[in-house]
């Protein structure tokens, strides 16, 4: 026997219920009984379905309402005093509302704040910490949620973040303290959560610590053995998790830690298999998760059994099988699409066909043979000839290999890298060409994707509205975007994105290499859900992209029209990227396509054109030994695709919910003329990286925090610039909010607009 088991499934649902049923809750729509009702249901299909996949254990507490880290606040009673007076009852309102902003008045209030998971594009909800934390059992949706899937008659393993992982991942507030005085108080409320699961019937318990991957100071290192030593309940297995890298010099620490199993990544993390097999205790579990849990190729089953094939004649029993982390990170199945063509189809897998895979696999390493009878033993297998014939068509395939792609990419000269004049030669043009007041004011983008923007795409793409109609409509909104923006007083304005669903799709869906799935979804945060493309070959544009809406946008103001256009390493980072050629390979190519797209924009009279990089720092690689590569062909891709124009053309890029800290020089190397950058959540804290480094281009820290419903007034964006001009030249400074607005309403937004506006005006005056 091999026992197999999964780290958490899509909570979303395969048609996005969750969002639907959340939103629909925030909406007044429907009560609490009948959101917990469609949760219940949701759950009880999941588990259904990854027992009827063949696995032994079945993971529970993976399932969300919003985020799996705010669920951990909750259960530990980690609750701010702004979302709940100490008679309050802690429920699931106070959960949304520390994630959206709301005092338990209903009044708003600034909202947790909210980052990215390691280096996925799925964001969680940052712990708040004050020096005296108190931490107590505080919420039950775990133990129900267990006791329901008991009752359901499943072998449950619940999920929970570990001590470690969860203190690491949040944040103090107010004065600065050391994270780890909190760690005892934290440790023993993790007890009592594990006497609880005992009490349950819990045999197999998964503590995720995917912390154990990056490089930790050796007091977090030490911390953690402590932590586990006094986290033992007898009777309770602990399966320790850890994902998304290797233990690198975290793994002997990690093998000896006083647990019954351990969890690691072999998708990314194969190099130390063999060290941590030798140094495994005899009495641990070894889970080795080989299907991919963060991308959605089909599994090469040869390799795989190559790979663990050694080591089940070392482990025997003690090898389970597993996806490498969480399978939240990919699209729950494969056979709903219908578009994708067979032979495309054939190179892929989703959460549940990811299981099978897992369950080919089981099944081969529970027969009990010799290492050198397993050929003999897959050869016949069907799902072993299929994976082989899908290697191998992806091998061969002309949709994949282009040799004209490749040979543009061989001819690249580094001057292509360099823009013409050095920033201060080109402010100065810039300057002259724009005409532009101090403080200019911008926004990010998108505006408000109300439903007739939405309905009409959708007519479109379902062939139910004409080419020309569709674009006699996106015109219409376009105009009425620009006509608020003139209105509102904004200095440079943008065509406002209607005819975009979302900031990849748009640009893949006209490049060649990119595919897109029907319901290939996958949660960014909260409710939001995003359906990433698949870059399965080499990329090349086809012809313009933006051009001829942003003429159409420039035709209708004097003032500067903005382009928009999503950046390279954004358009990699937010796609299923293919595994079959480095990243930074595919990278360039989308860099040299844009390229193109940025000098036709330029060719066509649009001045001002911004290439937006928000996912930059989350390509950063989780091991800080690995970023100077890594930054080096970001970078490298960014002034590819930028440094094609002309001085008097102002580059402009966007990053948001990023800390620059840590990578502020290489922002710098961008060498775009303007950054616009997210600060508002995170009280400036953002400029202290400014402030420090000398950052000689403009920068637009955003001052209207859009991920709220709040409207801010112009004199908390007046106190926002002041601080800013602390630390950058206020010649430097631009005024914009920190992000797109197409989440937002209208009224909100010309609200918000209008008072950033006005509190650049304050500031021009002063
Ligand atoms: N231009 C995009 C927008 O405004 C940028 C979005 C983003 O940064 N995520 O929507
Ligand atoms: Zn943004």
């Amino acid at each position: 026997m091999t026992v197999s088991h999964n780290l958490g499934f899509p909570r979303i649902g395969a048609n996005r219920e969750l969002k639907r049923v959340v939103e629909a809750y925030w909406q007044g729509k429907i009560d609490s009984d009948n959101l917990l009702e469609h949760g219940r249901q949701l759950r009880a299909r999941h588990w259904q379905q990854q027992v009827d996949s063949g696995l032994d254990l079945i993971p529970v507490g993976d399932f969300s309402w919003y985020d799996h880290v705010l669920d951990t606040s909750m259960l530990l009673g980690v609750v701010p005093e702004r979302f709940c007076q100490n008679s309050d009852a802690i429920n699931i309102d106070t959960y949304f509302r520390m994630a959206r902003g709301r005092a338990p008045s209903g009044a708003p209030t600034a909202a947790c704040e909210m980052t990215k998971w390691f280096d996925t594009n799925y964001h969680y909800i940052v712990p708040e910490f004050s020096e005296k934390q108190l931490f107590a059992l505080s919420y039950e949706k775990l133990f129900e949620e267990i006791a329901e899937a008991q009752s359901l008659g499943h072998k449950v393993k619940p999920v929970l973040l570990g001590p470690i992982s969860y203190l690491w991942l949040g944040k103090c507030k107010g004065a600065e303290f050391d994270r780890l005085s909190l760690l005892d108080d934290l440790t023993a409320v993790y007890g009592e959560i594990l006497n609880r699961l005992k009490a349950m019937g819990v045999d197999w318990l998964q503590i995720d610590e995917p912390i154990l991957v990056l490089d930790l100071p050796s007091e977090w290192q030490k911390a953690i053995t402590a932590s586990y030593h006094s986290l033992q309940v007898k009777g309770l297995n602990i399966l320790l998790t850890t994902y998304f890298g290797t233990l690198a010099n975290n793994v002997n620490l990690v093998c000896h830690l006083p647990v019954a199993g351990l969890h690691i990544d072999a998708v990314r993390g194969s190099d130390q298999l063999t060290t941590i097999v030798d140094n495994l205790p005899a009495y641990k579990i070894l889970s080795i998760g080989v299907i991919d849990g963060r991308n959605i190729w089909r599994s090469d089953l040869d390799e795989i059994i190559a790979l663990l094939n050694p080591i089940k004649q070392r482990l025997k029993a003690r090898l389970w099988l597993a996806p490498s982390c969480s399978l939240l990170h990919v699209p729950v199945d494969l056979e709903q699409e219908k578009k994708l063509g067979i032979e495309l189809k054939s190179w892929l897998a989703f959460a549940l066909q990811k299981l099978d895979e897992l369950d080919v696999l089981k099944q081969i390493f529970s027969q009990a043979v010799e290492e050198n009878e397993y050929q003999a033993l897959i050869g016949p297998l069907q799902d072993i000839k299929e994976s082989r014939l899908s290697r191998q068509s992806r091998i061969n395939s002309t949709r994949i290999h282009r040799d004209d792609v490749i040979k543009r990419q061989a001819e690249i000269t580094d001057a292509m890298f360099e823009r013409t004049s050095a920033y201060a030669q080109r402010s100065l043009k810039q300057r002259e060409e724009l005409a532009l007041p101090k403080y200019p004011s911008t926004t990010i983008g998108s505006f408000p994707q109300t439903k007739e923007i939405r309905q009409a795409r959708h007519l479109y793409k379902q062939g139910e509205m004409s080419h020309e109609e569709y674009e006699s409509q996106m015109r219409k909104e376009i105009s009425i975007m620009v006509a608020h923006q003139e209105e509102i007083g904004l200095d440079v304005l943008v065509h406002g994105e209607p005819e975009r669903n979302d900031m990849v799709e748009y640009f893949g869906e006209q490049l060649e290499g990119f595919a897109f799935t029907e319901y290939g979804w996958v949660q960014s945060y909260g409710s939001r859900c995003v359906k990433p493309p698949i870059i399965y070959g080499d990329v090349k544009r086809q012809g313009d992209m933006t051009v001829a809406w942003t003429q159409y946008a420039r035709s209708l103001t004097k003032k500067p029209m903005k382009g928009m256009l999503t950046g390279p390493v954004t358009m990699l980072q937010w796609s299923f990227v293919r595994d079959d050629q480095p990243r930074s390979v595919t990278c360039q190519q989308i860099a040299l396509a844009l390229r193109d797209e940025v000098i036709a924009l330029e060719r066509a009279g649009i001045e001002v054109i911004q290439i937006d990089e928000p996912a930059f720092r989350e390509g950063l690689p989780l091991k800080q030994s690995e970023w100077k590569a890594y930054l080096k062909w970001a970078a490298d891709a960014f002034r590819l695709s930028s440094a094609g124009v002309k001085d008097e053309t102002q580059i402009h890029t966007h990053m948001c919910y990023a800390e620059f800290n840590d990578i502020i020089e290489a922002i710098a190397k961008l060498d775009a003329d303007v950054i616009t950058i997210e600060t508002s959540r995170s009280d400036m804290e953002l400029l202290d990286a400014f402030s420090e480094f000398d950052y000689p281009n403009e920068i637009g820290p955003g001052v209207y925090d859009i991920h709220s419903p709040n409207v801010p007034s112009v004199e908390q964006m007046v106190n926002l610039i002041k601080r800013a001009a602390d630390s950058i030249p206020a010649e430097r400074l631009w005024i914009n909010p920190d992000c797109g607005l197409k989440t937002r309403g209208w009224p909100e937004v010309k609200a918000g607009l209008s008072n950033m506006v006005a509190a650049a005006r304050q500031l021009r005056e002063a």
